[in-house]
């Protein structure tokens, strides 16, 4: 909850004029104030720094759908393209009552910059609709959906702006997507999206990309801070799609997973927890609550485990300058977008934690999504084998790459991955230059 005095203020002062009357919840400002620093640092000319804070497009369309009773009710949908310099945007959509025009922009840069820092040639890009998805019927949301489709049909396609799953939104919605989308242009385009089923153009192995992506980071930070992986523990905040797939990964693997959470809250068992049986559990209960033999832990209790890996995977803005001073990880693999805020970054680097930030920790998903859109557009599709082996490839080097500006620097891992981004995005624009 944001404090009333510093909202107050913050409507009166040019949030980047005096970041110390900005909102730490701002996922907009959080976004900027470490771009800003990077750009710093970098010292990027102010033309660039410009072009680069501002989104290229931000498009908000009314989405009439009939509901089931037959009343009609009109949502808000949201784009926003920040970047296209190096290729389509690319970025996910969500259906979330949270969703805001600010977090919108946070998240469409957040992807341009996961793109550049692993390579992708994309840009960023993110949408969401305003709802509560878990109070609409399946048609309701078909519904939803395909209008939201429609009235983007001037910025979606393959070579413009590609959108994926992101939070409360799956293959199936992708699946509306992509045929609302190509009934409108007379053809098949698989491209036009990405995390679709297998059987539509799907790739193998995108449902556990994200997931993957942080276990093959967290295993290159465990090496470098000489921790070995069958030592290592580590307590995980989110039972979705990123935080239990890195949770079954990471044990497969040898590590001692002592906490998960959901939403409603987690289980902690510091001799290890068998994650298949907690998954199991989930499918016939919901809610990981009761898992036999287990603690159990508030969300917030969770971040101040003893543990070495802390993986936030839900949601943004969890660890904050009110708990980062009693995080006790040594590594933080952030699967979630956003999951720090720009105040704790400077607690948890005085505490000399190694973070691997959003954009690098949780790019497997775009990453895989890429392979997608190549498999698609090439009409040759691959074995899970080659897209694990290539997807291990690209975040190895990726995090490699980080560390590297990182010490280079003598930056941390966030500003470090920033700094790789933005040089890469900007060297793009000097090559380019502006077309008038
Ligand atoms: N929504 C995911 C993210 O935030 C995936 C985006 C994509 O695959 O395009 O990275």
């Amino acid at each position: 909850m944001s404090n009333p005095k510093t909202r107050r203020a913050q409507t009166i002062i040019k949030p980047d004029r005096d970041r110390r009357f900005v909102t730490e919840d701002n996922p907009f400002e959080a976004m900027m104030s470490r771009f800003d620093d990077a750009a710093r640092r970098l010292n990027l000319e102010p033309g660039l720094y410009k072009v680069l804070r501002s989104p290229e497009k931000q498009i908000i369309v009314s989405v009439p759908i009939v509901r089931d009773s037959g009343e009609i009710e009109v949502f808000t949908g949201i784009r926003v393209l920040h970047n296209t310099s190096r290729g389509p945007a690319k970025g996910g959509i969500r259906f979330d009552m949270a969703v805001t025009l600010d977090e919108v922009k946070a998240l469409a840069a957040w992807m341009t910059w996961k793109c550049a820092v692993v390579n992708l040639p994309f840009g960023g890009g993110k949408g969401g609709v305003i709802c509560d998805p878990t109070t609409m019927s399946v048609g309701e949301l078909e519904r939803l959906t395909r209008r939201y489709t429609a009235e983007l049909m001037e910025t979606l396609g393959p070579d413009s702006d590609v959108p994926a799953p992101d939070v409360n939104t799956n293959e199936r919605v992708m699946a509306w997507i992509m045929d609302t989308y190509s009934m409108r242009v007379g053809h098949t385009v698989t491209a036009v999206v990405t995390g679709k089923p297998i059987e539509m153009g799907g790739s193998l192995g995108r449902r556990d990309a994200t997931g993957r992506g942080c276990l093959v980071v967290t295993k290159e930070a465990l090496a470098r801070l000489e921790i070995p992986i069958d030592k290592a523990t580590v307590a995980v905040q989110g039972f979705g799609n990123v935080g239990s797939t890195a949770a079954r990964l990471m044990a497969a693997e040898g590590m001692r997973i002592v906490a998960v959470s959901d939403k409603k809250g987690g289980i902690h068992d510091p001799s290890g927890i068998d994650i298949p049986a907690a998954l199991e559990w989930v499918k016939e209960h919901r809610f990981l609550e009761g898992f036999p033999g287990a603690k159990s832990v508030t969300n917030e209790e969770l971040l101040t485990l003893k543990c070495d890996v802390l993986v936030p995977a839900a949601l943004e803005n969890v660890i904050t300058s009110k708990n980062a001073a009693q995080i006790k990880a040594r590594i933080i693999c952030e699967g979630a977008n956003g999951p720090t805020t720009a105040r704790a970054d400077a607690i948890l680097d005085k505490k000399g934690i190694f973070v691997i930030p959003d954009i690098l920790a949780n790019a497997g998903g775009v990453t895989v999504s890429y392979f997608e859109w190549v498999q698609d557009r090439g009409g040759y599709f691959w074995d899970e084998e080659t897209v694990n082996e290539r997807l291990e490839k690209i975040m190895s080097k990726a995090f490699t790459e980080v560390v590297g500006m990182a010490e280079k620097h003598e930056v941390g891992m966030r500003i470090g991955a920033y700094m790789l981004a933005i040089e890469r995005v900007a060297a793009m624009h000097r090559m380019r230059g502006l077309y008038a």
